[in-house]
């Protein structure tokens, strides 16, 4: 028999300090499976430079997105050093029904929120080598000034305490070695049974 396509995707959760290599091992990732779906998020954090509007995130005010928490679409938001962050739930729901995996690239708090209400996502932590090397990362990166950086780098101990909550730990020490072990990760879930068994199933068994 013919195994059927997925009736339901997989939502996969990728967090970790802002520097440890996220967006680049994404983008990774991204341009090896071209079948997952990147959830773009909303934000009120100003565009950086190379930042394009619906692309890296839809850049909205802070009336629109409250707006947006007010009527509930939203999966998941945080406040993260002065910002909002959130996920569109309709967009979300959308790809999953429709069998396609999704990538939410989020910080803790939000990563919380989606284990609560979507029990079976996959959540995979992201950390640098070491603190000094997510210092330089956040430094060389020169996206962001002095203040913003130091706020990032106190925020990174707070989000280290939550990683008991994530289900995989990847060392982004090397860019393809981090990538390679998260593809490994999504083979792996794809292979559980309560995802395989349902493909081979037919009305009559
Ligand atoms: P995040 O999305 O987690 O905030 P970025 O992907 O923007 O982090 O990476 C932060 C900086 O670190 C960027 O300048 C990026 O080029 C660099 N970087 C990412 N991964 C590595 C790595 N494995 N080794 C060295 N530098 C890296
Ligand atoms: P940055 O400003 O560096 O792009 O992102 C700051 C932090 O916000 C990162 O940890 C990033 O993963 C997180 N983030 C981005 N989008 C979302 C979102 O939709 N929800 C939540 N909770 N966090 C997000």
């Amino acid at each position: 028999m013919t195994p059927k396509k997925k009736t339901k995707g997989t939502l996969i959760v990728l967090s970790g300090p802002s520097g440890a290599g996220k967006s680049t091992v994404t983008a990774e990732l991204l341009s090896e499976r071209d079948d997952i779906y990147f959830s773009v998020s909303f934000t009120t954090r100003k565009p950086r430079v190379g930042e394009a509007d619906g692309v890296n995130y839809h850049f909205v005010s802070k009336e629109e997105f409250e707006g947006m928490i007010e009527r509930g679409e939203l999966l998941e938001y945080a406040q993260y050093v002065e910002n909002y962050y959130g996920t569109s739930l309709k967009v979300i729901e959308e790809h999953l029904n429709a069998g396609t995996d999704v990538l939410l690239e989020i910080e803790v708090q939000g990563a919380a929120t989606v284990k609560q209400k979507c029990p079976e996502a996959v959540l995979i932590f992201v950390m640098p080598p070491s603190f000094e090397e997510l210092s330089r990362r956040l430094h060389g990166r020169a996206t962001d000034d002095e203040a913003v950086i130091q706020g990032r780098l106190e925020r990174a101990l707070e989000e280290y305490r939550q990683i008991p909550l994530y289900d995989y730990l990847v060392i982004n020490d090397s860019v393809p070695n981090a990538t390679q072990e998260i593809m490994s990760i999504l083979v792996a879930e794809g292979c559980r049974v309560k995802q395989r068994l349902p493909m081979f199933q037919t009305g009559a068994n």
